[in-house]
């Protein structure tokens, strides 16, 4: 396991959440900030508009995660609709805002939109960012390969190339078989990629969440989540704490196999990070300690 150059820790706990709508009231996210930073998370990440120029909120939320709450947050980035000019202007509000964590990914397509061609790749992007100035530069990964991948050979020398462009702590995609994350950490190796991985963690606790996993092509669901899924889908009470006794679950072993850290998708759901925190918070937290004094004591 590997220590995170950027939050200096073993096990690394973080969360994410995505902008409100323009119809929600600021204030229920605010709140829900508020209550995620009580879990003394190692950061806070916050989401980009998958076209790229409607970034203001997610720069606003980043930076009242570090004034108003006093956590370490990340702000998410979408390069493939962004000029060059755009960024630069962007990593400038960055700094200004004492934000100096960037996820750099390509985004996802959006019908209809051009990209400018001008970052690709989340590589590119990785690569220009380096060049601008001192950001601590994180990035995606997919333990079930990125869907547009030809294989997961290819990918994975595409997440070579992103780690070597600078990035130095990846997140991954959101998986429900922990086997698949463990063989996607031995490729990993293999490759050469030797900077902490976090295991993306979503907590399936409603069914319109089912629907939006299924539409993420490449995600496998193992037989115990589908009939969780299929028995508990009416049963809003049911489904809510299997999920997240699914993710309790998920997390025990992974942490227990040493990972360098969790990611939640909190889907804005304080109540669900704070009862997965209540159930793995004491694991996560030795866990870390535990590494430190091995390390210690073995010099
Ligand atoms: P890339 O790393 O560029 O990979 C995309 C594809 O290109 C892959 O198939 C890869 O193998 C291939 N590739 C990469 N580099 C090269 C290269 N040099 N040559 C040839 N092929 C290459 N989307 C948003 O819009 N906003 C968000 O805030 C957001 N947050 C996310 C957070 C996490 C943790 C994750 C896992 C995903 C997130 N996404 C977000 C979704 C993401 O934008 C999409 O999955 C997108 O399709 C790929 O982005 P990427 O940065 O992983 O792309």
């Amino acid at each position: 396991m590997k220590t995170s150059q950027m939050f200096g820790k073993r096990t690394v706990f973080s969360l994410e959440i995505f902008p409100p709508k323009p119809t929600t009231g600021v204030e229920t996210i605010y709140r829900t900030l508020e209550e995620l930073s009580n879990l003394k998370p190692d950061f806070i990440s916050v989401t980009y508009g998958a076209g790229g120029k409607n970034g203001a909120k997610t720069l606003e939320l980043a930076e009242a995660i570090k004034t108003r709450y006093g956590t370490e947050s990340v702000a998410h980035l979408s390069g493939m609709y962004l000029t060059r000019d755009d960024v630069i202007r962007l990593t400038n509000e960055f700094r200004e805002r004492g934000i100096e964590n960037i996820l750099a990914l390509r985004g996802d397509r959006v019908e209809g939109l051009e990209p400018t061609g001008d970052f690709p790749h989340a590589s590119d992007l990785a690569a220009f960012i380096r060049e601008l100035g001192d950001f601590n530069i994180i990035g995606a990964c997919y333990p079930e390969g990125h869907p547009e991948s030809a294989s997961t050979v290819d990918d994975i020398h595409n997440l070579k190339r992103k780690v070597d462009a600078g990035v130095s702590h990846l997140i991954s995609q959101l998986f429900f078989d922990n086997d698949i994350f463990y063989a996607f950490l031995e490729r990993a190796q293999i490759a050469g990629i030797n900077v902490p991985i976090e295991a993306g963690i979503m907590p399936v606790v409603n069914s319109k969440q089912i629907g939006r996993i299924i539409a993420l092509c490449g995600v496998k669901m193992p037989r115990k989540f589908m009939r969780i899924m299929e028995r508990y889908q009416d049963k809003p009470l049911a489904l809510r704490d299997a999920g997240i006794a699914y993710a309790v679950d998920q997390i025990v072993d992974l942490v227990t196999q040493g990972v360098d850290g969790i990611h939640l998708y909190t889907m804005n759901q304080p109540y669900v990070a704070r009862r997965i925190w209540e159930s793995v918070g004491g694991l996560i937290t030795e866990s870390t300690f535990e590494e430190e004094s091995t390390t210690t004591s073995n010099g």
